[in-house]
């Protein structure tokens, strides 16, 4: 069987992995010269947050064959407002560190990889999919879901980041609420390690011109003086779809939808959907069944996106102090309640103010 993976990110190497444990050997087609973002950054799943997305995805990843090292167990969470800071610990989720650099996801997971990887080809799914039998896009863009007319809507966000050279505890993380862009974004710092972190500011709906007044202010309100070695900027587009599959066209990853807009920070959705379309191609399953689990989690990560995106200061305020109350903090950090399922049918009918059709 002829496979082609267009794109080399985390999603197209988990795809062309789970391939090879069915002895199917795709071409992956990878428009730059080498495996990761040139800047590096940290990813954070957190468990604290969707306990079923979380256990539907350890279940998925407990079964397939490839390996991967997160940065660190996530033990503590900071959640700074403007007016407070709260903390919840426990067993609050995994870090993951992206990039180019060894512990980058994917540089793990393309040191598993036997398959062909056409460097510096940058690929189109019109031209493959005549050529193979099945082509998986994983390019990380909207392009072949606008093209295929499968697009429900969309979310874009401008995020600004920076690598920062400080002192951190590796397993603690800190999100900032409301300090500059409240209804509109929010901020995380999530450490490398002892001595290096990571601070992204991300705003739905900011042009880019807008990002340096908004990382300025940001900045100044947390009082913050990082000492700054890399900083960045990039656009980030969510996507809910009507499908992922069209033909012999499998959609996966950030280009299949499957990307977190509540925090933007989850890489292993998109990862498990390309592990997903590798074995529905292999085992002749129907991928849109496969997906649907992560399809509803990514609709439910957007539905509170909308709902944070139309509170204002004290509106978050309200929400996490009520979230960091001492029985609800408990049941948060600790319990297998999942806070999301349970408030998702609430939500959902709700009017999605970030999202244009
Ligand atoms: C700064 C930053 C912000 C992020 N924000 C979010 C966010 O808000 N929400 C979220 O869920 N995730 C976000 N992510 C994470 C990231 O998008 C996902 O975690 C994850 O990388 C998606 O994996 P992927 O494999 O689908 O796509 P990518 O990691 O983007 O990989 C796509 C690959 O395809 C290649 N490619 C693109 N076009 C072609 C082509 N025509 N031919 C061949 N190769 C091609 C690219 O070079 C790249 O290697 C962010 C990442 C970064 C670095």
């Amino acid at each position: 069987m002829r496979v082609a993976i267009i794109g080399a990110g985390p999603c197209g190497l988990a795809c062309a992995l789970e391939l090879e444990q069915r002895n199917i050997y795709p071409d992956l087609y990878e428009q730059s010269y080498r495996v990761g973002y040139n800047v590096p950054m940290v990813q954070a799943l957190l468990r604290v947050l969707d306990r079923q997305g979380y256990r539907h995805l350890r279940h998925i990843f407990t079964k397939l064959g490839f390996n991967f090292k997160p940065l660190a167990n996530l033990h503590t969470l900071t959640i700074r407002t403007s007016r407070r800071s709260y903390e919840l610990r426990g067993d609050l989720g995994i870090l993951l560190e992206r990039g180019q650099g060894e512990k980058a996801l994917e540089v793990q997971l393309s040191k598993q990889l036997r398959s062909a990887v056409k460097f510096g080809t940058s690929a189109g799914y019109n031209s493959l999919a005549g050529a193979y039998d099945y082509v998986v896009v994983c390019d990380g863009n909207s392009n072949t879901a606008v093209e295929l007319k499968i697009v429900e809507k969309t979310y874009s966000a401008w995020l600004k980041g920076a690598v920062l050279l400080g002192d951190y505890d590796p397993g603690t993380a800190t999100l900032f609420f409301n300090t500059c862009c409240a209804g509109r974004g929010h901020a995380c710092l999530l450490p490398f390690s002892r001595e290096r972190a990571m601070l992204l500011l991300l705003v739905t709906g900011a042009s880019r011109d807008e990002m340096e007044d908004y990382w300025k202010d940001f900045l100044y309100r947390t009082k913050l003086e990082p000492e700054i070695v890399q900083a960045f900027e990039i656009q980030h587009l969510g996507l809910l779809l009507s499908k992922q599959r069209v033909g012999n066209i499998l959609l996966a990853g950030n280009s299949g939808g499957f990307s977190d807009s509540l925090l933007g920070l989850d890489s292993l959705s998109g990862m498990a959907s390309g592990a997903l379309a590798g074995i529905a191609i292999a085992e002749n399953m129907d991928y849109d069944r496969l997906v649907e689990p992560i399809v509803s989690r990514m609709r439910r990560l957007a539905a509170f996106r909308d709902i944070l995106d139309t509170l204002d200061s004290s509106g978050i305020d309200r929400l996490i102090r009520v979230a960091t109350l001492p029985g609800i903090k408990q049941v948060l950090s600790n319990s297998n309640i999942d806070i999301l399922s349970l408030l998702y049918p609430l939500v959902k009918k709700r009017p999605a103010k970030s999202f244009q059709a």
